[in-house]
Formats: structure tokens, C-alpha cells, sequence
């Protein structure tokens, strides 16, 4: 056995020493002692593969805080949005409105009535908090809030067509963020898919002659994030529950349509140039149940939302998938905090950050970049420009929903595009840019006022490292 083994230093001896002792003010002693651990792990696999000569004290010390500087104490962290994508599912989403976090600091800090009815003094139920908010913003009978909107589709679904058929058009049979496909969806509740049409082509005949005894949902869902365009031919919400009723008359169990929207928008929000389906359209059509995501165009936590007809969402909350899909008092509270504010539209879409995003101007977006080429320009080995780029909205919404605004291209001495996205990805605050036509920039539409001086004093650091290694 090699000497080297004895050299290795006793992780008492470390914890000991003063440069990784000043770690205490940030760690936990168990995380730096993790370190450690790893640490001397690497040296022992290196003694063994004979790539070690010596094994000195202050060099392992050195090691060690190397890897404590750059250890981050969460794994879930803040990042800077440079893509320009709104709605980006793997940045997290919708960011929260500060009304909505200050509800839930003060619901979660704080005991608080989630299942307590504080007028009778006795048992009360967490769906209560938002259902009639809710309902009156989108003109429904009832509301329930679960998880997501996957499970609020899928919630409904086992309710109402297990070992029973659902008709779902061939053209709206998607698949949404990889892992929700509506086959799949259908097939878990336990319910038949019966598909009828083509891809580009489905009639409201189709839907008749695919109706039998066995029919327990015609479900329309949003395709979201593509489109099929040239000869096509959709069925309206209004002819699906036309036919339904045409259908009911004859029928013990009633056939019930449920439309999942998808991104589910609670305003008008054709004035910025994007047009999206609204939840009140939906209803007002006659729709039995419209299902869509509280995280998307709504501009809250995730959430599932269902809303509609009275006696069948009493029917889900009986459910007893519901209690796995049901929500905590956090998204209770952001969801109530988010909503309230489209009690006012104006002011909805200046204070809920995917609506105010959305309807950034042109001249707010030119001055925004402008000002960050400006301070970028002033630092030494790093140069900028500002260019013409289309953010977009994300989320499931149709891809060609593009909003015009502006990239700031940057460039670091003579680093490739893709080396200095990874250099700002791995940065304290990880900056997340788009790299277009082999130029990597960042969209300023998707960036927060407070992220500037992160970004300037990123790159300024960056810039003076370069100029020491050069
Ligand atoms: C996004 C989306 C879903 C999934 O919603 P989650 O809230 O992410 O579970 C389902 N259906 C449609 C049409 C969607 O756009």
C-alpha cells in the first residue's frame, strides 16, 4: 500500500483549520464536512491510479476551498431570463406578483384559516379560499383548484369516463412538454380514447357517429403549441355542446364537454398584439368544464383551475383522486393574491409580471437596451450590440406568437457563442441568454430591473479576469 494513504489529512485536523473554519458563516459544519469527504475521496481514487507524488497539507486546504467558494447553499436559485421566452417552463414560469408573495408569507409565517370556517367556528374547506373569486372573474357556476392542469385533466377524466369513452379530435391528440400526452392522460383515468377525424380535418359529424352508449365526454383540448394551418377544419365550442344537448335529450347519464385550455387567459390581451382564448369565452359557450394551468398566462403558482357547472365540480370534490391532486396553502395564497388583481385589468397588467412583460412597449424595451449596451460598452475586453429579436410568449402558446424586442449581443474577447453562454450559466447568478445566428445575447424584454446591475457587475468580473490572464 502507498505511503501517500498516510499523508491524506484527518478530516478533524481540516474542520480545524482557520480558511475552512470561516466557511461556518455560510455552511452547515455536515455540508463543508461533505466537501471533505469528497475532497479526500478524489484523493484516494488518484493515489490508486498512481497520479499523485505527494500529497501536501495547503494544497488539499486549497482544493477544499475551492470547491466551498463555488459550492452555491441552494440547489433551487434565482437565475437571469435573457431568452425572451415569458413563460419558460424549465426557468420556472410565471414569476409571482409581489401581492401574491406577500400573501404567502403572511398565510404560511402565520397560523391560518385553510380549513377552518371562522364564521361557523368549526371544519371549513381549503377549495373555498379562491372558488368564488375565481368564478366571478370567468362567469362560472364553481371553481376547484388542484396540483396542475395535467392533473386537473386527468382528475376530470377519472370522474366522469372511467371504462367509458372519451371522443377527442385526431387533430388535438398532443402532446405538451414532453411528458403530458392526452392518450396518455385518457388511458391512465382509466377511460377509452375514441378518436375521430384526421389531423387537419375533423367535422361535428364525426363526433356524431362516433356518439354511442358507451360516450361519457367529447373533451376539446387547446393544441397549444403547434398549429396545423392550410385545409383544416375544427369543431366550435359551440357546436360540441350543441350536439351534446342534442345528445342528452335521449340519455340517462349525460354526455359532458370539457375543454382543456391550456394556458387559460382571464383578460383581452389582443391590444399587445398576442390573441389567446379566453376561460370566460369557454364558459359563456356553454362548455361544461374548462381546465387550464395557474402558472401560464395567468400569472400565478402552478395550479390546476377548473371551472364550470356546479353539480359536477361538487362531484369532483368528492373524488377521491382529489386528495392526491390537492393543493397546499401556499399556492392558495398565491393564486388569491395573483387573482385579486384582475379585479382591475389595467392594473393587472401592470402588476402581474407575465402581463406586464407581455405588454412592454417598444420604446420601454429600445430604452432597456440601450442603457445596458451603454454601461456593457464601458467594460474593458467585452463589446455589444443591440439587435432586432422576437421574444416569445412560451407556455403552450403558439410558437408563431411572437412579440418584437430587443437583443443585447455580448461579446467576450474571442470566445465562441456557446463558451460564453456556458461561462454566464455558471456564474453566482447563472445568466441564461439565446444564442441566435452564432451570436449569444440576452433579451431584455424577459429581464427584471434588478437584474442590471447583476449582469454589468458579472461581465465587469469576467472583463478583469480576462485582463489578468492575458
Ligand atoms: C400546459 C398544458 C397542459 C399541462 O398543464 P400543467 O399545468 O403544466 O400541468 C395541459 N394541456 C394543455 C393544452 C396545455 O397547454
Amino acid at each position: 500500500m502507498s505511503d501517500l494513504y498516510r499523508e491524506i489529512p484527518q478530516v478533524a485536523k481540516l474542520l480545524e483549520d482557520a480558511s475552512l473554519k470561516s466557511f461556518l458563516s455560510r455552511f452547515y459544519i455536515s455540508e463543508i464536512k461533505e466537501v471533505i469527504d469528497e475532497t479526500l475521496a478524489d484523493l484516494r481514487t488518484k493515489i490508486k491510479n498512481n497520479e499523485l507524488k505527494e500529497i501536501k497539507y495547503e494544497e488539499v486546504v486549497r482544493l477544499i476551498v475551492e470547491k466551498l467558494n463555488k459550492k452555491q447553499i441552494y440547489s433551487l436559485r434565482k437565475v437571469i431570463n435573457g431568452t425572451g421566452t415569458i413563460i419558460h417552463t424549465n426557468l420556472g414560469r410565471s414569476l409571482l406578483s409581489e401581492a401574491a408573495i406577500k400573501h404567502v408569507i403572511e398565510v404560511c409565517a402565520n397560523y391560518n384559516n385553510l380549513e377552518y370556517n371562522l364564521v361557523k367556528g368549526e371544519r371549513g374547506s381549503r377549495y373555498e379560499h379562491v372558488e368564488g373569486m375565481m368564478a366571478r372573474l370567468v362567469g362560472s357556476e364553481a371553481c376547484l383548484v388542484v396540483n396542475n392542469n395535467a392533473a386537473a385533466v386527468l382528475l376530470s377524466v377519472s370522474a366522469f369516463a372511467k371504462n367509458k369513452e372519451v371522443v377527442v379530435s385526431r387533430g388535438e391528440l398532443v402532446e405538451i412538454g414532453g411528458s403530458f400526452r392526452i392518450p396518455e392522460i385518457i388511458e391512465t383515468s382509466g377511460a377509452i380514447l375514441r378518436e375521430v377525424g384526421t389531423t387537419n380535418r375533423t367535422h361535428l359529424s364525426d363526433y356524431e357517429k362516433a356518439t354511442n352508449d358507451n360516450t361519457a365526454i367529447y373533451l376539446k383540448v387547446h393544441p397549444s403549441n403547434y398549429q396545423i394551418i392550410g385545409f383544416t377544419n375544427n369543431v366550435t365550442n359551440d357546436e360540441i355542446v350543441s350536439l351534446a344537448k342534442k345528445m342528452n335529450k335521449e340519455r340517462v347519464k349525460p354526455i359532458i364537454t370539457i375543454e382543456d385550455l391550456g394556458s387559460g387567459c382571464l383578460i383581452d390581451l389582443s391590444s399587445s398584439g398576442y390573441k389567446e382564448n379566453l376561460v370566460s369565452e369557454s364558459i359563456k359557450s356553454g362548455i361544461d368544464l374548462v381546465t387550464f394551468s395557474g402558472d401560464k398566462l395567468l400569472g400565478g403558482p402552478q395550479a390546476g383551475i377548473i371551472v364550470g357547472k356546479k353539480n359536477l365540480i361538487d362531484q369532483l370534490k368528492k373524488h377521491p383522486l382529489l386528495r392526491a391532486f390537492r393543493v397546499d396553502k401556499m399556492t392558495i395564497a398565491a393564486l388569491e393574491g395573483t387573482i385579486r388583481d384582475y379585479f382591475d385589468e389595467e392594473k393587472a397588467k401592470r402588476t402581474i409580471p407575465t402581463l406586464k412583460m407581455i405588454y412592454l412597449s417598444e420604446s420601454e424595451l429600445r430604452e432597456r437596451a440601450l442603457m445596458l449596451y451603454e454601461r456593457i460598452k464601458c467594460i474593458e475586453g467585452i463589446s455589444s450590440e443591440v439587435i432586432s429579436v422576437y421574444s416569445t410568449i412560451g407556455g403552450g402558446s403558439l410558437p408563431h406568437s411572437q412579440l418584437a424586442s430587443y437583443g443585447v449581443v455580448i461579446k467576450i474577447s474571442n470566445y465562441p457563442a456557446h463558451e460564453i453562454e456556458r461561462v454566464l450559466r455558471n456564474q453566482e447568478v447563472p445568466i441564461i441568454g439565446r444564442i441566435v445566428n452564432d451570436k449569444f445575447l440576452l433579451d431584455v424584454r424577459t429581464l427584471l430591473d434588478s437584474d442590471i446591475d447583476i449582469i454589468i457587475n458579472t461581465l465587469d468580473r469576467i472583463g478583469r479576469s480576462l485582463w489578468k490572464t492575458s
